[in-house]
């Protein structure tokens, strides 16, 4: 069930990468990312430091375990309900 938890990307050069934060709760803990990727954030941190639109992809690509996710899955409905509360 790797896929749950790992967004992968295969270089060609055979590197492996993925968004280390998907799995990260950890509050003080972070490192610097070499990832090279175009969209990369620089520091690798918890999952609540994701910018929301990235958040929520993630969330949306069902990749976030659940002691993370499920944090956060409330979160975004609140957030909804109040943009659209007629729905
Ligand atoms: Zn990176």
């Amino acid at each position: 069930m790797l896929k749950e938890f790992l967004l992968l990307r295969i270089s060609i050069r055979g590197e492996i990468t993925f968004d280390y934060s998907t799995t990260m709760d950890e509050d003080d803990w972070g490192m610097d990312c070499q990832c090279g990727s175009k969209s990369c954030r620089g520091r690798i941190r918890d999952f609540k430091y994701l910018p929301p639109d990235i958040q929520k992809k993630y969330l949306d690509l069902g990749i976030v375990p659940e002691y993370i996710s499920k944090n956060f899955q409330k979160e975004f409905a609140v957030k909804e309900k109040l943009a659209h509360p007629h729905q």
